[in-house]
């Protein structure tokens, strides 16, 4: 069975609490992601967390460096998760099309691991994880970065392009795989 199926992938550490429960998601849509914040001053931190300078795409054959032609923080954030996507994509080979993967960014570890416990009734052993079941990577402020998300948009990736999905072992490797030529 794909539902339910949760990939949980990097080691974890703790750091301190906020009410945050209370707090309403903002939501912003790109191209192949909603993505869910708790609130804007985040997005500035979000936002020089993640680094694709070193991320080159195919565009008609060519490799091009991604340009992000715009001033606006919330449009850099988009723009980035964006790119790292195409090019987990391009990295797997796989485009199974017409998805569009939501990231909850929670403020950090600890509201990370709650929600995991919530949602497993276990403890949280990961930096973030992905659930097929609500097509959503589960990640915090805290510990965001390009590898991260390119590991988890990968196992978005992989469990929507097998009809039969691969072992959990082989998931895993492909996920890595993708964290770790995300800069080639
Ligand atoms: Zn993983």
């Amino acid at each position: 069975m794909k539902l339910g199926i949760i990939t949980a992938c990097l080691l974890f550490c703790c750091s301190g609490s906020f009410s945050w429960a209370a707090q309403k998601w903002k939501k912003m849509e790109s191209e192949y992601c909603e993505i869910y914040f708790l609130n804007y001053s985040e997005l500035k931190k979000i936002n020089s967390k993640i680094n694709v300078f070193s991320i080159s795409l195919n565009f008609k054959k060519k490799i091009i460096k991604p340009k992000i032609k715009t001033k606006s923080v919330s449009e850099k954030v988009k723009r980035k998760f964006d790119i790292i996507f195409k090019k987990a994509e391009e990295i797997l080979n796989m485009y199974p099309g017409g998805i569009k993967v939501k990231i909850r960014i929670y403020l950090n570890q600890k509201q990370l691991n709650g929600v995991y416990r919530k949602m497993f009734k276990r403890e949280n052993k990961a930096l973030s994880f992905y659930v097929y079941k609500t097509n959503t990577i589960y990640i915090s402020v805290q510990h965001i970065s390009e590898g991260v998300l390119a590991h988890e948009m990968g196992h978005c990736i992989i469990d929507h392009y097998f009809v039969i999905l691969p072992p959990r072992k082989v998931q895993e490797i492909l996920a890595i795989y993708v964290d770790t030529h995300l800069k080639d």
